[in-house]
């Protein structure tokens, strides 16, 4: 190969870190400038370029050129950087770049199958350079954060989640493939747009819709086997649960908006309950939103509280309240409500307005989901404040702006006694001269160590013990100093041992279950886990 197309292969790409030896051996000479400097170097020149950038979508922008010019810069400038750079590729930038996604993109990321492909799925996976993948997330655009359908454009979310996977997961960036399904939009603005990237047709749905799905899994799994794991990501609710049920038991399927999530909170309420004493079947909960968040993190609950307690899953299930845009979920709604939310119809009389179900019910965990902003407002933290010691709020919603609350404003509200975490990261607060630090409920928390520890096990099935083993292996990372903070997760920094933690958990439960392919079974699971993961470290070049 020339030492021209070596400087624009972004796997192999150096830029002035290349040796002198390299520059001869390659025909490098002269297409670089005399100087070589060290990877190090490299990184904290390309931090002082970016925080030169005040816009966090410009930033979003200049990661992205990097990751197009310099792959193992861009990881190991992430890995470093992680809390900094975090909001950037992921949210809440990452939901401006899908709103925009036609207008910034220059080079396409990913892939692309469209209606107009149905029948040849087989053969545009084949078109990807790539031929040993081990994860897909996939999305069809229809619910991309709490910003809704943004149909093609939502390649953004693929593509962010699996940087992820590399930088907090230690999955190799070749082994990573973003996928983006497009059945058309029904966003009036993108179908109006002239720059829109995608199908200028309505979304399909039903039979069509079914098909080009059927389609893809199963290309899938001729392709590249049993072993590759498909996250689903940001679909809307009536396709998630249906394709979650449909495939789970013939593929390795992965719902990051359901289970992931569930697993990610349920590892928060598990540190919580180490500052507020008791057990989760002491608590009451209530959800704003029941779509895919707010049900899975309710089933899950319920699972645990079975497991620790013996109860049924239907007595366990008594404890948590959702409400949906209608109000709260009861018996006698039953028989219009969609099947997800049907184990949640309790018996109480209807409740229609969010504030006074937070009063009727008097929940001890208060937990967002509903994508919409500003939804706890002044009287509900209020409320939550007035019959707890220390209310626990957790607002989910992404990105920044359909946040639930504000840190600052539960802190303030809550006059500095909740427990507080969100979807997308708030700064510390000062309230009263006290700095509050809230932690970041999220599901890259969980995916990555997860989707890794599948891996490693060579799993060929999700199952819900998995996500339990990987909600309390990273709830064990929660330090005593990080409870004296007022912290229920532990910080991004130390995200890959974390990570490692989580997919031992998750392998040994995959052995356990009889579901790992990868024999014998590796004897210290936190080790081999290490051993695997991808570090960003320059190869040298002879
Ligand atoms: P979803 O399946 O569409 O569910 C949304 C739910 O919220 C539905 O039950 C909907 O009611 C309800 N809802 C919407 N607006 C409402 C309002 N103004 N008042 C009351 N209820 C309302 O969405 P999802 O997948 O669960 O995601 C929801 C949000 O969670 C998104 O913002 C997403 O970014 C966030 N999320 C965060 C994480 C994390 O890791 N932090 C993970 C996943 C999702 P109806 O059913 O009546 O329509
Ligand atoms: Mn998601």
């Amino acid at each position: 190969a020339s030492g021209y197309s070596l400087l624009r292969d972004p796997h192999h790409n150096k830029g002035l870190a290349f040796t002198e030896k390299e520059r001869d051996a390659h025909y490098l000479r002269g297409l670089l400038p005399p100087v070589v400097v060290n990877h190090d170097l490299q990184v904290k020149k390309m931090m002082n370029n970016i925080r030169q950038y005040e816009v966090p979508l410009q930033r979003y922008q200049a990661m992205m050129d990097l990751q197009e010019r310099n792959e193992r810069l861009f990881y190991k400038l992430l890995i470093e950087n992680i809390e900094e750079l975090l909001p950037i590729v992921y949210t809440p930038t990452v939901g401006e770049a899908c709103q925009k996604y036609g207008t910034i993109f220059k080079n396409p990321q990913g892939l692309y199958i469209s209606l107009k492909d149905k029948g040849k799925v087989l053969e545009i996976l084949k078109n990807w350079p790539q031929k040993k993948i081990q994860v897909i997330v996939v999305t069809d655009g229809e619910r991309i954060l709490g910003l809704g359908d943004l149909g093609c454009q939502g390649m953004g979310i693929p593509v962010g989640k699996l940087s992820l996977y590399t930088a907090l997961g230690g999955i190799r960036p070749s082994a990573c493939l973003p996928i983006t399904i497009d059945v058309g939009t029904n966003n009036e603005k993108m179908l109006n747009d002239e720059f829109y990237i995608g199908l200028r047709q309505r979304r399909a749905c039903g039979k069509e819709y079914a098909e080009l799905m059927d389609e893809f899994m199963s290309a899938v799994k001729q392709n590249y086997g049993e072993k590759v794991l498909i996250q689903f990501e940001d679909f809307a609710n009536h396709n998630a649960f249906d394709l979650l049920e449909k495939y789970r038991t013939t593929h390795l399927v992965f719902n990051d908006d359901i289970q992931g999530t569930a697993s990610v909170v349920l590892a928060g309420l598990i540190s919580a309950l180490k500052l507020v004493g008791g057990s989760l079947a002491d608590h009451k909960f209530l959800f704003l939103g029941a779509g895919e968040a707010g049900t899975g993190i309710a089933e899950l609950i319920a699972l645990e509280i079975s497991k620790q307690t013996d109860a049924p899953l239907e007595e366990t299930r008594k404890k948590i309240w959702l409400v949906d845009s209608k109000g709260l979920i009861v018996r006698s709604r039953l028989e219009s409500l969609q099947h997800f939310k049907k184990p949640w119809a309790h018996d109480h009389e209807p409740v229609k307005d969010f504030l006074d179900a937070v009063k009727t019910i008097k929940p001890t965990v208060l937990i967002g989901s509903s994508g919409a902003g500003q939804t706890f407002t002044k009287e509900v933290v209020e409320a939550m404040s007035s019959f707890n010691e220390t209310p626990i709020i957790l607002a989910l919603s992404n990105p920044t702006s359909q946040s639930e609350c504000t840190a600052e404003q539960a802190y303030t509200w809550s006059e500095g006694r909740t427990i507080f975490a969100s979807g997308s990261p708030f700064a510390p607060v000062e309230y009263n001269g006290k700095v509050y630090v809230s932690g970041q409920s999220n599901n890259a928390y969980i995916f990555p160590g997860f989707g890794l520890g599948l891996i490693i096990s060579g799993a060929i099935r999700v199952h819900d013990e998995m996500l339990l083993a990987a909600s309390e292996a990273l709830a064990e990372q929660v330090t005593q100093e990080h409870f004296d903070n007022g912290l229920i997760y532990p910080p991004f920094t130390n995200i890959r041992k974390i990570s490692a933690h989580i997919a031992a958990r998750v392998a040994a439960k995959a052995y356990e279950l009889g579901l790992a392919s990868r024999l014998p079974q590796p004897e210290n699971l936190v080790a081999y886990a290490e051993s695997c993961m991808y570090s960003p470290k320059y190869r040298n070049y002879r």
